[in-house]
């Protein structure tokens, strides 16, 4: 872990990151596009915002009208999605708060989703996955050594909300992704396309597992979805000047909420892959992209970036230790299992069956018919 890799001189990305390219300042690629992307997104001027916001919230309601709910939000707990339920419920919609538990939710996350939903008197709906076919799903990907375990989850849960859009009539899922906080493209090397349907059942096969009962989506599926049914996946935070800490402060104050030390905490697997499983076997650090994107967005100095860096995801051992217990016993691995498998080098996914010639030519075929997108 102490060899050194060309860091960029604005953000926090280093040469680690796929297709990782430097100019002549030393300033890297990844940041200068979302700088371009966040100068095209954000309005500067809040009334701007304002009225685009207000125009979007009553497109929504139009499309919900006589409906038992105008929009979908899927929450996790975190501090994003938490809020774009807020932001929902104070503009007046009708959402259906969607959660998935893949049986490794935190204690906290739990606590906040409920107190949420209770505090801003809105429906949740909460799809349990089948533990015994989860973990066997796991470990199929962990034996297969690709790098992106958290698809079955990420997948699922898309799989999930779409279900629901068709089943309610719902036109709108509003996520709380965002440009400001996220809008740095995840370099290739990081994860893989959670629309590849066919990648996680070629997995599964490779270990001798069926998917039985955990919702599936292909790139049919979302193609199928948002053709027919009109369903639209929209990062609702793009609609207001994101600023984490002041959302995080307002969720605190007015609702109760319990923030966690780094961004996707909620679920202790993702803690545990994000923070231990992706830098140990994969070299990839989370944080860099997530604290770039923050860098870009004048929402934290580099120098800041560059001090949370130094220290492990993990700023107590003991809670390494932790988690590291949760997990073996969980899995029902062995300390060695965990040494063998952090030890074999990765295999990408593209050695498995994949959608991804056919999602290429998805994106071909909307440039062509829907040019400017
Ligand atoms: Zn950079």
């Amino acid at each position: 872990m102490s060899e050194h890799f060309r860091e960029c001189t604005s953000c926090v990305m280093d040469a680690r990151a796929a297709d990782t390219v430097f100019d002549s300042t030393g300033q890297c690629n990844h940041c200068s596009t979302m700088l371009a992307t966040l100068s095209t997104y954000q309005p500067v001027d809040a009334g701007v915002l304002h009225l685009r916001l207000a125009a979007f919230v009553n497109t929504i309601r139009t499309a919900g009208r006589g409906k038992r709910y105008d929009c979908i939000v899927g929450v996790s707990g975190g501090a994003d999605s938490s809020y774009a339920l807020y932001l929902a419920k104070q503009h007046g919609l009708r959402p259906l708060a969607v959660h998935m538990d893949n049986g490794w939710n935190s204690e906290l996350a739990v606590n906040n989703i409920e107190n949420l939903v209770r505090k801003l008197g809105v429906d949740l709906y909460t799809h349990v996955v089948e533990w015994r076919e989860y973990r066997a799903l796991q470990q199929a990907f962990f034996d297969a050594d690709v790098i992106d375990v958290e698809l079955l989850y990420d997948n699922a849960m898309l799989a999930v909300n779409y279900g629901l859009a068709k089943r309610y009539g719902i036109k709108y899922m509003l996520s709380g992704s965002n440009t400001s906080t996220e809008g740095m493209r995840v370099p290739s090397n990081f994860n893989w396309n959670k629309f590849d349907r066919k990648n996680i059942l070629a997995i599964a096969r490779g270990d001798g597992v069926r998917v039985r009962s955990l919702p599936t989506i292909g790139v049919l599926g979302l193609v199928y979805h948002r053709l027919v049914h009109g369903t639209q996946w929209i990062p609702f935070l793009d609609y207001i000047d994101y600023n984490k800490q002041r959302c995080i402060d307002v969720l605190v104050r007015e609702l109760g909420y319990r923030p966690y030390p780094y961004k996707h905490y909620e679920s202790i697997f993702t803690r545990f892959y994000q923070g231990y499983l992706l830098p140990q076997k994969f070299g990839v650090d989370k944080r860099r992209l997530h604290l770039s994107a923050l860098i870009c967005s004048g929402q934290m100095s580099r120098a800041k970036a560059g001090e949370l860096l130094a220290h492990s995801p993990y700023p107590d051992p003991d809670e390494l230790q932790a988690d590291i217990e949760y997990f073996l016993k969980k899995m029902n691995w062995s300390e060695q299992d965990l040494a063998d498998y952090l030890a074999r080098p990765e295999r990408p996914h593209a050695d498995f069956a994949s959608e991804a010639p056919l999602f290429a030519q998805m994106l071909r075929a909307q440039k062509r018919f829907l040019p400017g997108r």
